[in-house]
């Protein structure tokens, strides 16, 4: 029979591409979404959607009426680092609420399999690079915080209720579907590839890099690109391989890391449009290199990368910011 899955946030970015994948694969998709971030062009028609918020329980159990949910992949989430700093109890109360109300419906209808949508976030303080599923957690934000803590929750589910969970602490999250119809559309937007697309699209007049005095090739921070579809594959490699009822936790990213300055100058590359930039001072709370070792989700499920080359993100993200210069139609506050 074929499975169904509850989407949380299945409108968003990642939870789009996610979708998408898990329909072609032939699974039945059920989003939960109340639409306050995420976007209605980017549901796939095959999807059901129950818009709903989790903050409120019997919205949630609306989406399990009538369904025979296998399991669950949580994107639904207040996901900004800076915005946690400002407005902390938006995190630290309304993400592990929403994530308390979901698990509780979850259990009553005995669910047995769930993944989370993580950050690297939850290591703000690494002993070494590239940083390895097991290393020392040391949240750098109310957002790393509210992550962690709902790690924490699942942890006890699987104690009481025998729930097994998969963890994915995603690096940066980048690129767009290959036929430019999802993508990533956030407002305001503060990541650095669509920045940057934007300022080659004329649509700002420069990036801003934030401080150029790092410890790094080019003075420039260091971050880790992972293309959404590769997410979205280890979402579903992840959601099978909980069939043996193990929990389980893994770090994704490419493996490899890119400075700023080197991002703008591929985007350059492969946008041929000029992008012009302005150095300003550090970003508070940014960490000089992050960059993940998968080996870890490579070795147990088999997942590797193979969408997440440089090339290919800017060359989708890019392709999706021609496609859809204005995001997506329906405006955001
Ligand atoms: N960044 C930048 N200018 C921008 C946006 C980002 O220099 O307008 C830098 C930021 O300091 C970080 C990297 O680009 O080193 C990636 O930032 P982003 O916000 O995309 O992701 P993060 O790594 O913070 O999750």
């Amino acid at each position: 029979m074929t499975s169904t899955i509850l989407v949380t946030g299945g409108a968003g970015y990642v939870g789009s591409h996610t979708t998408r994948l898990l329909l072609d694969r032939g699974y039945r998709v059920v989003i939960l979404d109340n639409l306050s971030t995420g976007h209605i062009e980017a549901i796939d028609s095959r999807a059901e959607l129950v818009r709903g918020d989790l903050q409120d329980k019997t919205q949630i159990e609306a989406a399990f009426k009538d369904r025979d949910i296998a399991g669950i992949f949580h994107f639904a989430s207040n996901i900004l680092v800076g915005e946690s700093m400002e407005k902390p109890w938006i995190y630290l109360r309304d993400n592990v609420v929403s994530a308390c109300n979901l698990l509780e419906v979850a259990m009553a209808h005995d669910v047995k399999r769930f993944v989370l949508s993580s950050t690297a976030n939850l290591f703000d303080a690494p002993d070494e690079i590239p940083i390895k599923a097991e290393a020392r957690i040391a949240p750098g934000s109310p957002y790393g915080e509210s992550k962690y803590a709902i790690e924490r929750l699942l942890g006890w589910m699987e104690r009481i209720y025998g729930l097994a969970s998969c963890c994915l602490r995603y690096f940066n999250a980048s690129g767009a579907h290959p036929d430019s119809t999802i993508g990533e559309d956030h407002h305001p937007e503060t990541h650095l590839i669509p920045i940057v697309l934007q300022v080659a699209l004329g649509q700002r007049e420069r990036v801003t890099i934030f401080g150029d005095d790092y410890p790094t090739v080019d003075g420039t921070c260091v971050r880790d690109y992972v293309h959404v579809l590769d997410l979205a594959e280890a979402h579903l490699l992840a959601f099978e391989a909980m069939k043996d009822g193990k929990s389980r936790k893994y770090n994704l990213g490419s493996g490899s890391g890119y400075t700023v300055k080197q991002i703008i100058d591929h985007a350059v590359a492969v946008s041929g449009k000029p992008i012009p930039y302005t150095v300003g001072p550090r970003r508070p709370g940014d960490l000089p290199v992050l960059v993940a070792d998968t080996k870890k989700i490579a070795d147990e499920l088999g997942w590797q990368p193979r969408n997440s080359d440089l090339e290919t993100i800017l060359e989708t993200a890019w392709n999706w910011h021609l496609a859809h210069p204005q995001g997506y139609s329906t405006p955001k506050a």
